[in-house]
């Protein structure tokens, strides 16, 4: 993917982080001990698989263990090695710190393309691996709580949950050992749609500042916005979903593995991916669109919004300078090398960086751990006694009206929204909303109130670095 000539993944990340701690002054021991990786598990293990033994190697880095557990997806795919788990798990611990998780960083992976086994074989290596971590205290709820990424979901969740509860009986915060779980296992209702929604309101956000809106050479709102996604997975699908039929954006181009569909009325997100699930994963021939071989020729078509939600690496300095859109968010963790990063932005490009825009999967996952601690359902104790008051107004008001003969009616609809209790998705999505909007704004701080910050994601991460190097100071480093 990234060619020989760029840094690797975990490099551009390395200069990504340096270029930013110039404006700090950390002094160089602690420069260093933030920028390093603490240590990276490598597993071999085998699992006999259709009469014969298969050896499967995987990963467990952990980048920076300031705080504790630890925090970061397990991904499946054929091209996970040290080099990109180790980049992946310093960027986990920057997002944590920006959106004020209480986690450091951590990333996980086993080479495998999960497409080539059936679900009983999946099931026996993700076990299998589990286990290896498991003994090892690189699954944890106390020390290191993995989650969903690349060719993982609520299923592997579930098994390495139920791994950890057979291997650790008493443990009665087990289920906190992993997030990403379905809810009938121990989950959070809108968990799966997190990272999606985040980005969603990532771009909210960033449109209500019409300053920074023009700074990407664009106007007025999210309605009407032209965008490319590229990847139509977890991420993509959701973000892709919710921009169209939320915010009135037109979803123009969907690339995938296997070419792109475009079409310039605005694709039906939920049409298409019915489409992959009915045709192997493949958007070929969708009647929805006209089908082209070419997929990575997507991410250089005119639009105002890019949305690159497959992985690291796709614009890279060979094809950075024909790149159109003036606001790429940052969907996949390091879409954009370092020095297309820098050609870009030399473009005048706007960037919404990786650590910020999806960062909204592991601010649910937060939620998910706090509530397996807790063991009870958000919204559980207040819903009803939220309703009874709001209730209790609206008889007072209907009341007065007739005392007085004032006339007055509440409209349907609004007495409907005023009485309803708020329950766990209502609730996880005020959270999630909360964040991103509070994280932007410490961002934007950065990028308008300090000399020489010039780009939003050296912003992200001054404000990270600031805040793990305060953690360690706090702890006598
Ligand atoms: P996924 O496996 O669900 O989806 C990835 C999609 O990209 C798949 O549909 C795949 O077919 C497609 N794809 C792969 N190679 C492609 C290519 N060359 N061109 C076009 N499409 C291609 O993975 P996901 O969970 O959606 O993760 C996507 C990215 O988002 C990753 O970088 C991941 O680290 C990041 N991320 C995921 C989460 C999460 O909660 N799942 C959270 C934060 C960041």
């Amino acid at each position: 993917m990234i060619s020989a000539d760029e840094p690797s993944f975990r490099e551009s990340v390395d200069l990504m982080f340096r270029r930013a701690a110039r404006h700090l002054e950390l002094g160089p021991g602690l420069e260093e001990k933030i920028r390093v990786c603490n240590s990276t598990y490598t597993v071999r293990f085998g699992v006999r698989l259709r009469g014969q033994i298969q050896t499967f190697t995987g990963y467990r880095s952990v980048h920076s263990e300031h705080m504790e557990p630890v925090k970061g997806g397990i991904r499946y795919a054929l091209s996970v090695n040290q080099d990109e788990v180790e980049a992946l798990a310093a960027l986990m611990t920057y997002k944590c710190a920006l959106v004020e998780t209480p986690f450091g960083g951590s990333k996980g992976g086993l080479c495998i393309d999960p497409r080539d086994y059936d679900e009983h074989e999946l099931e026996q290596i993700t076990r299998r691996f589990a286990y290896e971590l498991i003994k090892r205290d690189l699954i944890n709820p106390a020390q290191n709580v993995p989650a969903p990424d690349m060719g993982t979901g609520e299923r592997e969740m579930a098994w390495i949950a139920d791994q950890y509860m057979r291997m650790n009986t008493t443990d009665i915060n087990g289920k906190a050992c992993v997030t990403g779980k379905p809810p009938h296992a121990g989950g959070i209702q809108g968990r799966v749609e997190a990272t999606g929604r985040g980005l969603q309101y990532a771009l909210q956000e960033f449109f209500r500042h019409p300053q920074d809106v023009a700074r990407a050479r664009l106007s007025g709102g999210l309605d009407g916005k032209r965008i490319v996604v590229q990847g139509l997975g977890n991420v993509g699908y959701h973000v892709a979903k919710f921009l169209s039929v939320e915010d009135g954006a037109k979803i123009v181009a969907v690339a995938e593995r296997d070419g792109m569909v475009t079409n310039d009325r605005g694709l039906d997100i939920d049409a298409l991916q019915a489409w992959m699930a009915g045709n192997k994963g493949s958007i070929r021939d969708f009647p929805g669109g006209t089908f082209s071989e070419e997929s990575a020729a997507a991410l250089e078509l005119p639009c105002d919004i890019l949305i690159p939600a497959a992985h690291e690496g796709v614009i890279h300095r060979g094809n950075a300078a024909r790149i159109q859109a003036p606001l790429i968010i940052e969907a996949a963790n390091g879409p954009i090398t370092f020095g297309a990063d820098e050609i870009l932005r030399q473009m005048g490009c706007v960037i919404i960086p990786d650590l910020y825009a999806n960062a909204g999967g592991v601010t649910v996952s937060y939620f998910e751990w706090v509530k397996n601690l807790s063991h009870i359902r958000f919204g559980r104790m207040q819903r009803r006694a939220e309703e009874a008051r709001s209730r209790l107004m609206v008889e007072e008001l209907e009341r007065l009206s007739d005392d007085r003969h004032l006339g007055w009616t509440l409209s349907p609809d609004f007495k409907q929204k005023f009485l309803m209790g708020s329950d766990e998705l209502a609730l996880v999505r005020s959270g999630l909303d909360d964040t991103m909007r509070t994280a932007y704004q410490a961002m934007r701080e950065v990028w308008y109130g300090t000399e020489g910050i010039e780009d939003l994601r050296m912003a992200a991460y001054v404000v990270s670095i600031g805040r793990v190097a305060k953690t360690y100071k706090s702890k006598g480093l």
